[in-house]
């Protein structure tokens, strides 16, 4: 392990292992948990020398924490950047990166994007004189358009959360880098395993850490992945800021980390074979999921993800009262907000997502939507589950 840098494994490598720690003669193979608020300094000069230095990690844990280090370290090397910044949740990702790039100017965003992102762009940002533009995920020619005047940031979702869509990034980013505009992706339902969107040109990659990286469904985090340059404009915003993670989901975040290739690997494998079922059964209208050959972007998919997901949603004819029927008989399922655990989990998004004040997904989503996130069961029982809640709908 000693000595081969991180950049010449491969993917299940990079996850499992640990960053060696310098000078150390025998390393622990669980990491500590530095569940301290700060560093004792061994002299005045040091003190003096770590109170002005950015990002470090052993001077007061709102700063930086070795755990958070170490954490990132497997984070950036996965996404293949220099650099990953970890923070309390994913909406403190995303508003960390919008506040620090697009502050006084202007954002061109991507009109289908979680409804927490929209709701804070059409609010405090707004409020704080961030002017919003919101151009459709597949209309190069709106980006173009909507580029020609000034913007520092466009924010970008793919795939995007509940309806599966897919945004071009590389296409996105050669028009946004034209202008010197910074270009940032909420990965959160791609995944690094399934997709590598630094390479296609995206200079942050955002993630809810909440869902797939954390993988179990006990803990709250986010993270930007991004240059060693923009990390660290980010960073003197965001410990001001202040969504900092603690030392000990950090150390639980990096044990999810250790398995997420093979657990990404069974959600996509199982969210297609559910979307395959759904999409031959009666009662349903139409399924979304990257697998699908129907998938309006089907060419796209191909060239820019190399897996699926496990999150899927689908419109039953019956609409809403089918939708919640079907909820109701399932055994199997949780009716939970979060994705990306052990268990299987569902939601309607369009009576989730009404209170969360975007109005952009309101009206995209449609009333007998079902969102199905695929956990780490079997997936024959949880088609078995499905045949019998969808029996006579
Ligand atoms: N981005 C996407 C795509 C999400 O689905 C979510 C949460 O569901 C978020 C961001 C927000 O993440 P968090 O709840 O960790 O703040």
């Amino acid at each position: 392990m000693r000595g081969s840098p991180m950049s010449d494994w491969r993917v299940d490598t990079i996850a499992a292992q640990r960053r060696p720690v310098e000078g150390l003669v025998g390393v622990d193979v669980a990491p500590p948990i530095h569940s301290t608020v700060a560093f004792a300094a061994p002299s005045a000069e040091v003190f003096a020398e770590l109170a002005v230095q950015p990002r470090v990690d052993d001077f007061y844990t709102r700063y930086g924490n070795p755990n958070h280090a170490e954490t990132a370290a497997v984070i950036a090397a996965l996404e293949g950047g220099e650099t990953a910044l970890l923070f309390a949740s994913g909406m403190a990702a995303i508003t960390a990166t919008i506040l620090t790039f697009a502050a006084g100017s202007r954002v061109v965003a991507q009109g289908e994007l979680y409804g927490g992102t929209v709701g804070f762009l059409e609010g405090m940002a707004t409020r704080l004189g961030i002017e919003v533009e919101f151009v459709g995920h597949d209309d190069l020619d709106g980006f173009e358009t909507a580029l020609q005047r000034p913007a520092a940031l466009v924010l970008l979702e793919t795939p995007t959360n509940p309806l599966l869509r897919v945004t071009d990034v590389a296409a996105v980013a050669s028009l946004a880098h034209r202008t010197g505009a910074i270009v940032a992706v909420d990965a959160t339902l791609g995944t690094p395993i399934n997709q590598q969107l630094l390479s296609l040109g995206a200079d942050v990659v955002l993630h809810s850490a909440t869902k797939y990286l954390g993988g179990h469904g006990d803990l709250t985090a986010g993270v930007a992945i991004t240059s060693a340059l923009l990390a660290e404009r980010m960073w003197h915003d965001a410990y001001l800021m202040g969504a900092t993670l603690s030392a000990h989901d950090a150390w639980l975040l990096h044990r999810g980390l250790r398995t997420l290739p093979m657990r990404v690997r069974h959600h996509s494998d199982s969210a297609t074979a559910v979307a395959a079922y759904l999409e031959g059964h009666r009662a349903v209208v139409v399924v979304h999921h990257p697998s699908l050959a129907s998938h309006p972007q089907a060419d796209l998919v191909a060239r820019q993800m190399t897996g699926p997901g496990g999150v899927l949603s689908f419109e039953l004819a019956g609409g809403l009262e089918a939708a919640e029927l079907l909820v109701t008989r399932m055994q199997l399922v949780t009716r939970a907000a979060s994705f990306g655990g052990p268990l299987p989990a569902v939601v309607l998004p369009a009576t989730m997502w009404s209170g969360m004040g975007s109005s952009t997904v309101e009206e995209m989503v449609p009333a007998g939507l079902v969102r199905l996130a695929v956990g780490l069961e079997d997936p024959a029982d949880l088609i078995a589950d499905l045949d019998r809640a969808l029996a006579g709908l």
